[in-house]
């Protein structure tokens, strides 16, 4: 019974082992997707200045043109005015000069503004893509790491796997099939006393039921969770 139980104990301990890795494998392709995430987000926001930019300087071409035309049909105006005759003329003329100055001096404004603004996008680009090559970087790294980190875990659950087989090979189908309905019910089969209580549902143990699973000569299941008490190991947990 002594062999019995000291293998429960083992087996217990390598499901416990076995679902740590369970439980730890979920987090870590999470700092991967976060990063692609992150890199997805700036490069959206990357891709829209690049346009927004575009479109201003194709803009500012637009507007550089218009000046142009304003400018030569005020030199042509301006020398008209050494041509008119009339008063009503001249009038007419001198109109049509401010009406220009004024499209242009809108122009200029324009103008003005799209620059600025360039200068901004190109500050943000410049950012946007500094922040996009550490993000990579970061990216690539982890990917690595949790390549190396996944084969690790693969190759020390594998090897849990066989312990696993071993010791279950040991044990009769009926302890066996016994410690895993409590596991699966549980989560852990085989608890050792602690403090004079069972370490799963810390009910109180008597002592004459402590002194049974100190000589670990019967298997004692606990009266309030079921499951399988052993005696500790070690000295501080009695
Ligand atoms: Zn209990």
């Amino acid at each position: 019974m002594k062999n019995i139980l000291k293998t429960l104990t083992e087996l217990q301990d390598v499901d416990t082992q076995l679902a740590e890795i369970e439980a730890h494998k979920g987090n870590l392709p999470q700092q991967v997707q976060n990063l692609e995430a992150a890199g997805a987000e700036v490069q959206g926001r990357l891709e829209a200045a690049q346009a927004k930019v575009e479109a201003d300087k194709k803009e500012l071409k637009t507007l550089g043109s218009s000046k142009d035309e304003y400018k030569t049909k005020l030199a042509k105006y301006q020398d008209q005015l050494y041509l008119v005759t009339t008063n009503r003329e001249y009038d007419a003329l001198t109109n049509e000069i401010e009406n220009v100055k004024s499209h242009i001096q809108e122009i200029v404004d324009q103008q003005g503004i799209l620059t600025d603004e360039v200068e901004q996008l190109e500050e943000e680009i410049d950012a946007l893509t500094n922040r996009q090559t550490e993000l990579k970087e970061n990216l690539a790294t982890s990917r690595k790491e949790l390549t190396s980190k996944t084969d690790l875990t693969n190759a020390r659950q594998k090897e849990l796997e066989t312990q696993r087989e071993e010791l279950a090979d040991k044990l009769s189908k009926r302890y066996l099939r016994k410690y895993e309905r409590i596991l699966q019910v549980r989560g852990q089969a085989v608890v050792p006393v602690k403090r004079r209580a069972c370490g799963g549902c810390h009910k109180q143990i008597s002592d004459q039921l402590l002194f049974e699973i100190k000589q670990g000569n019967r298997f004692i299941e606990c009266e309030g969770c079921g499951r399988i008490l052993v005696y500790p190991d070690s000295e501080d947990d009695k």
